[in-house]
């Protein structure tokens, strides 16, 4: 995967909110609970079963707290305006291309599902804690999406437990989370997140199941025509290249985060009743069928028997 070096970003598309913006400089956040009733945040793995899988990464986080760390966060129309040209070595820079990538994909891919525009959103960077339209979560839940403020949340250290802990060490695990987690903005807007609420909120066929399946689904269709999204001047491609292996790298990571997998990595046994997104082999095919196909139209897993 190469980033073209070249694009101009659209830097109102994220927000750095820096460390401890809901925990009041180094507090203990509570994890808002992922499950029951969708009013609450939708993440991209299990929650609770993150932090059983070792020590707890928010935990980790949080004891950083008091560090004297940077407070509220960065200015990045600056860290990651043109103006600056060692910005692809950030972190938050190549996630918010791959933010821009995600939205402009959606910006033409949405009118097509029928309901009207697209309406773009913000992802917001955040360490430790975080204050949402949710509630308050900390870095423990993971990436996740709140549709009551319709934002996306991500603590960038996701990844590095994405790597040490799940195996998936591709870079192109990480635009898979973020078009993850906006597959659940598409779904806020089309009212399918709304629908899936009044549904089973666990099980091996559950509304949960299928709507982080469709997610997933989602996350393929844009990757496929991701190398066709332009920057904010409409001229630049924001990536230069993307490769089988990249594809392959977030078809791991999907992989990687199945419930199955994630029950077993932890301990349990295996509990279907338990199941909120999908099976490791579930949430590899959807990705992969969305990729194929490149079409979100065919991402209908509430339709189908076969998920
Ligand atoms: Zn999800």
């Amino acid at each position: 995967m190469e980033l073209n070096e070249r694009a101009e970003l659209d830097t109102s598309q994220a927000n750095d909110l820096g460390r401890g913006s809901g925990g009041g400089g180094g507090g203990m956040g509570i994890p808002i609970p992922g499950g029951g009733g969708r009013g609450g945040i939708i993440g991209i793995v299990v929650a609770v079963l993150i932090a059983l899988l070792g020590g707890g990464f928010g935990l980790n986080a949080m004891t950083n707290g008091d560090d004297g760390g940077q407070a509220g966060g960065g200015d990045l129309d600056q860290v990651c305006g043109t103006a600056n040209p060692d910005r692809l070595q950030d972190a938050r820079c190549r996630n918010l291309q791959f933010v821009n990538s995600i939205q402009a994909y959606w910006q033409e891919a949405y009118p097509e599902l029928g309901n009207g525009k697209y309406e773009q959103t913000d992802t917001n960077f955040f360490q430790a804690a975080v204050n949402t339209g949710c509630g308050q979560a900390d870095s423990g839940v993971g990436p996740f999406y709140c549709p009551a403020d319709k934002q996306v949340y991500i603590d960038l250290s996701f990844y590095d437990e994405l790597a040490s802990r799940f195996g998936a060490k591709g870079e192109f695990a990480q635009p898979y989370v973020l078009a993850h987690e906006y597959g659940h903005h598409i779904q806020n807007l089309l009212g399918t997140n709304a629908k899936a609420g009044q549904g089973d909120q666990s099980g091996p066929k559950s509304a949960s199941v299928r709507l982080e399946l469709q997610a997933d689904c989602y996350a393929g269709a844009w990757a496929k025509h991701a190398t066709e999204s332009k920057d904010k001047t409409g001229r630049e491609p924001l990536f230069k290249s993307i490769t089988e292996a990249d594809i392959n790298g977030a078809v791991q990571a999907a992989e990687a985060i199945g419930d199955d997998s994630i029950q077993e990595r932890s301990g349990g046994q295996v509990n279907p009743d338990q199941f909120t997104h999908g099976t490791s082999e579930q949430r590899k095919r959807w990705f992969t069928q969305g990729y194929d196909r490149g079409d979100p139209k065919t991402c209908d897993t509430f339709g189908t028997d076969q998920l």
